[in-house]
């Protein structure tokens, strides 16, 4: 598999495998050990020193401890850095634990206290980087301030594009060249690898919440960092240290979801553009945010997206009411925050995923946030239509 080129579809199914036909088994194997046998003193000193300094497991070395590295993780890492186009990837117990250790390594530690971050954002990001807690000081803004944002101390550069829950499209390349020589990290979770690669636009860093459609069927927390090795050996201690590793059961459902990740994202795509596209015909909607429809004006898909992805936003003219009738009536979708599974969810973001965010920076009351599943398109506008009906 190593070095050879090959489609997305067939990384999808064999990356992160390697070791798989030499072990004699053809599943991802679990491994659950916390501690690892040592060969000798030797052996587990020098394996300890390379692995708490962000190294990986030395030939004929020890994975001494599953907190500083598990085979299991590792394969998932191997296999998602094969889809980003990415020398390496990292992985933890969840995309906030994935962005904390992020902000530690490129600001906190390095003494670059500063951010630069690009709204709108996730509403957990927005609230981690808003509190200060880990020690950084956070300039928002929008895509074309970043450079005049930019400060001597400035350590990292945040944006999330598809933004949630706007649907945004921000070009990667534009913000990269605005950071200068600040890595940028773009959180590449709504548009995943199958329809944007932020490492092929300059971006040091993609970030995912795993949790979302990596894993696919809402049942496995966890995040990855997909980067360079020189970063990621700046990600692997503080992981360590923080005791941020994903666990290994996740990290099997992780990985088992890449393998149909391409063909759930381009269905679940599909579906999306169809209800996008009725949606915007329906009295009720003032406004449907999603790329494919009017939502991509400085050309970013074909360029920079493959496609405009399974989320879809609609602000409803009754405002915060409309969206209250409509989440507590849909029968096929499910009132739930969360997103890129199977099946469809809604939710309401300016009272749940972007609750902890500043007024002057929080969603409109009105809109819905869809995440658009593998049921059938007609069903989900049925379910849609019976739920705006009800004034
Ligand atoms: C869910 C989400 C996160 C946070 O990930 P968790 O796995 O919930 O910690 C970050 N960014 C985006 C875009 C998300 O949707």
């Amino acid at each position: 598999m190593t070095g050879s080129p090959m489609n997305l579809d067939t990384l999808a199914v064999h990356a992160g495998r390697d070791d798989l036909t030499p072990l004699g088994v053809h599943a991802l194997p679990i491994d659950l050990s916390t501690t690892n046998p040592l060969a000798s003193i030797e052996q587990g000193g020098t394996s300890y020193d390379a692995l708490a300094s962000g190294g990986t497991v030395p030939a004929s070395g020890s994975a001494v401890y599953e907190r500083l590295w598990n085979p299991t993780v590792a394969r998932f890492e191997a296999g998602l850095a094969r889809l980003e186009h990415a020398e390496a990837a990292v992985a933890f117990a969840s995309g906030m634990a994935a962005l904390t250790a992020a902000l530690l390594a490129f600001a906190s530690a390095t003494g670059k206290r500063h951010v630069v971050a690009v709204r709108p954002l996730y509403g957990g990001t927005d609230h981690l980087l808003a509190s200060g807690l880990l020690g950084t000081e956070v300039t928002f803004c929008r895509p074309d301030e970043v450079a005049a944002s930019r400060r001597p101390d400035t350590g990292l550069v945040i944006v999330e594009t598809p933004a949630n829950p706007t649907l945004e499209l921000v070009s990667i390349a534009a913000v990269v060249a605005q950071a200068g020589e600040v890595p940028v990290l773009v959180d590449n979770t709504f548009a995943t690898p199958v329809l944007q690669n932020p490492l092929d636009h300059g971006a040091a860093l993609s970030m995912h919440s795993a949790t979302k459609y990596l894993g696919g069927h809402g049942d496995a927390m966890g995040g990855i960092i997909a980067c360079a090795e020189a970063h990621a050996e700046m990600l692997r201690p503080i992981r360590a240290i923080t005791g941020a590793i994903l666990h290994p059961l996740a990290a099997y459902l992780l990985h088992r979801g890449l393998a149909t990740l391409p063909v759930r994202v381009r269905a679940q795509q599909e579906n999306a553009g169809r209800v996008a596209a009725w949606l915007a015909e329906q009295p009720g909607v003032d406004e449907v945010l999603y790329p494919g429809l009017d939502g991509d004006p400085h050309g970013i898909i074909g360029a920079q997206m493959a496609g405009p992805g399974a989320m879809v936003a609609a602000r409803l003219s009754g405002g915060a009411e409309a969206a209250e009738r409509l989440t507590s009536s849909v029968r096929v979708f499910t009132h739930a925050v969360s997103l890129g599974g199977v099946d469809s969810l809604i939710e309401n973001p300016a009272a749940l995923t972007h609750r902890p965010v500043a007024s002057d920076a929080k969603p409109d009351a009105g809109i819905v946030r869809l995440s658009i599943g593998l049921e059938s398109a007609d069903d989900l506008i049925a379910d849609l239509e019976q739920g705006l009906r009800r004034h």
